[in-house]
């Protein structure tokens, strides 16, 4: 039985935040749950996934996020409370369908999850989601802690209902991620049965009606958020100064005011109702204040919402000055955390405060020394790298300028020394084959330098078909090599369409990427990254041959999946005798250049050593060194 499917009532158990968020659903009642995977959000929906048997759920991993909220909508208006989880990227990619949902409407309760990662741990961008509830007009929840989660997330399902409409929540890393003790509530059995009323159609036509509608139930939800218990206020009753956080903000608010002891003088109001703003309750804090501290993480929205509140009722409430990240109190970008909230606070109050004292400065300095000082790389045996020795040699012996465009996923290391900084660029899901195929057009002009793109399998069905199916309509030129690894590795190894298994576990016919690319005409052939070699030729040949869109399948199991289903097949060592050292290639070829973590120098000798504790036994190494010297042996 899985973690979040427990019945038992009042029991606290540690949750993760995204477990909360999808025991919640639970509790909720919902019955639909989809999602693209996404750091720091995957786990949502991963969870239910978990839990789908025991609580007769259906879930799936879908194509791509748009195509996710349109299964849990389809779900909603069939009378199914459903959720869609996504992270901030992912929003951009289902945002066309938001804001057009809205404006259709709901049934039963959808409730939106993203999941922000401030300081973009994980991304390649940093973004606020919170900006699209107000462009959609929709309500937003922001949890501050893992009961919390939980408890938005039950209460999300019934807020939808009311307004017909979605409600969107915001959570971040440090919400997801971090755990935290979670009382455990009702798990209801029954569910309804799902109809589509074929009398209402559910288009977002007249847009002209529609469109006020969703300001009417704004002002309908400003009135429910006044008394929502999940705003608070916590401090004197006339304040110097109020501190207005959001999320997980008002953990670090509550230290920060701890640690300065400020305690008397700046009270914290807490808003977890974010969009549209509780304005009565917002109003009666800031009459009783002057001052004003906004603590949020990445973009000023409740700052700037509030400030434009306050500018609306300058005469009841009288002026103000506000703090927060307009006033550079507190940093527009990256986390939050107390420590900015300390510092804001004693500049405000002109106050001295000693970080950290001479004795914990040293022993973090130790600690600091104590650490290795290690570089984002590919893991021992990963057919990546692989890959892009392939790649990188082909272009190097083809000799015309050519570069790769690259995208998002384990082989986004492809831009820096792990991928040889092979990759020139780097954006969206599926950008890399999209801007190819901009590249590829560009002969008429005089362009010449060859472009290789690269996209993984889970990219491929994402967003790069698209791009493809360009290339091929326009007939740009260019080669796409999809790495196709048999996994969404980077997200945690979440299916996707060529792998035969869904979320539920149920086997299905895999799609195959090379049928569906000769669907579309393009010469395709696939390769093992491991026959470095071959792989290398097939590319020259690619690169030398006629143009259009060409595709180059590079297959083989992610090196983790592999691990899990065979044993290494190769035991490693060096021949210290034919080893050459620092005198081989510009330095020591293989960990210098090569980079497997696996390969490592022996400071006694000079000689390049195999860190039998890293190393997995793929063999590739021995196919690049220049005098034999490290050697594989099958293991039996
Ligand atoms: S590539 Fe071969 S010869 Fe060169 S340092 Fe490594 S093991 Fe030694
Ligand atoms: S065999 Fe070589 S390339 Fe493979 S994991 Fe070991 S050291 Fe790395």
């Amino acid at each position: 039985m899985s973690i979040i499917s427990l019945n038992e009532p009042d029991k606290e158990l540690l949750l993760m935040g995204n477990e909360a968020m999808a025991r919640g659903a639970l509790e909720a009642g919902v019955s639909v749950a989809a999602a693209y995977p996404g750091t720091p959000s995957s786990e949502i929906i991963a969870s239910l996934a978990e839990a789908a048997e025991d609580m007769g759920i259906y879930v799936e991993w879908s194509v791509n996020e748009k195509v996710a909220l349109e299964v849990a909508a389809a779900a909603s208006f069939s009378g199914l409370r459903a959720i869609c989880a996504m992270k901030q990227n992912g929003l951009n990619v289902a945002s066309d369908f938001l804001l057009n949902l809205n404006l259709i409407g709901t049934q039963a309760g959808l409730l939106l999850v993203v999941c922000d990662d401030p300081s973009s741990h994980s991304s390649s961008n940093e973004q606020d989601s919170r900006l699209f509830s107000k462009m959609a007009d929709l309500p937003l929840l922001e949890p501050a802690t893992f009961q919390e989660a939980k408890e938005m997330v039950k209460w999300a399902f019934t807020l939808s209902e009311s307004i017909e409409n979605v409600c969107m929540m915001r959570g971040v890393t440090r919400i997801s991620h971090a755990r935290g003790n979670v009382i455990l509530g009702e798990l209801p059995r029954r569910k309804a049965r799902p109809y589509f009323n074929k009398e209402k159609q559910r288009v977002t036509h007249p847009v002209n009606q529609k469109h006020p509608l969703l300001h009417e139930s704004l002002d309908r939800l400003r009135e429910i958020f006044n008394g929502s218990p999940f705003n608070q206020y916590a401090g004197p009753e006339k304040a110097e100064l109020i501190i207005m956080t959001c999320g997980s903000g008002w953990l670090y608010a509550q230290e920060a005011v701890e640690l300065t002891g400020l305690d008397d003088m700046v009270g914290i109001l807490k808003i977890g109702t974010t969009w549209p703003l509780p304005e009565k309750l917002i109003l009666e804090y800031l009459k009783r204040t002057e001052k004003v501290l906004f603590v949020e993480e990445v973009d000023p929205f409740l700052e700037g919402n509030v400030k434009e509140l306050a500018a609306d009722f300058m005469r009841q409430i009288g002026p103000k000055t506000f703090f927060g990240k307009k006033s550079h109190h507190i940093p527009f970008f990256g986390e939050m955390n107390s420590d900015r909230v300390v510092d804001a606070l004693t500049q405000i109050f002109d106050m001295e405060y000693t970080f950290a004292t001479p004795a914990y400065e040293a022993s973090a300095k130790k600690a600091e020394m104590m650490v290795p000082n290690r570089v984002l790389g590919f893991c021992p045996g990963c057919p990546h790298r692989a890959s892009l020795w392939s790649i990188k040699s082909a272009l190097e012996l083809d000799d015309r300028e050519g570069f790769v465009t690259g995208d998002i996923g384990c082989y986004a290391l492809a831009r820096n020394t792990a991928g040889y900084e092979l990759s020139k660029t780097s954006g969206a899901m599926g950008t890399g084959t999209g801007l190819a195929s901009g590249f590829g057009k560009l002969s008429r002009f005089g362009f010449s330098q060859p472009i290789i793109s690269l996209c993984g399998d889970s990219t491929f069905f994402h967003a790069a078909l698209p791009a493809l199916t360009n290339a091929h309509f326009n007939n740009s030129n260019f080669i796409m090599v999809i790495l196709d690894n048999s996994a969404t590795a980077m997200t945690g190894f979440q299916p996707h369409p060529g792998v035969g298994i869904n979320a539920m576990g149920e086997t299905v016919l895999p799609v195959e990427i090379e049928g569906v690319c000769q669907a579309l005409e393009a010469k395709v052939e696939v390769t093992d990254p491991f026959d470095l070699e071959g792989t290398r030729q097939k590319l020259l040949d690619m690169l030398e041959g006629p143009g259009g869109a060409k595709v180059l399948i590079m297959r083989r199991k992610c090196a983790l999946l592999r691990l899990k289903e065979e044993k290494p097949p190769y035991r490693m060592h060096i021949d210290a005798e034919l080893c050459l050292g620092k005198d081989c290639g510009c330095n020591r070829f293989c960990t210098r250049t090569f980079k497997c973590p696996g390969l490592i120098v022996d400071q006694e000798t000079g000689k390049a050593k195999i860190d039998e504790v890293i190393c997995v036994g793929c063999g590739l190494c021995a196919e690049i060194c220049p005098t034999g010297a490290i050697v594989r042996e099958e293991t039996a």
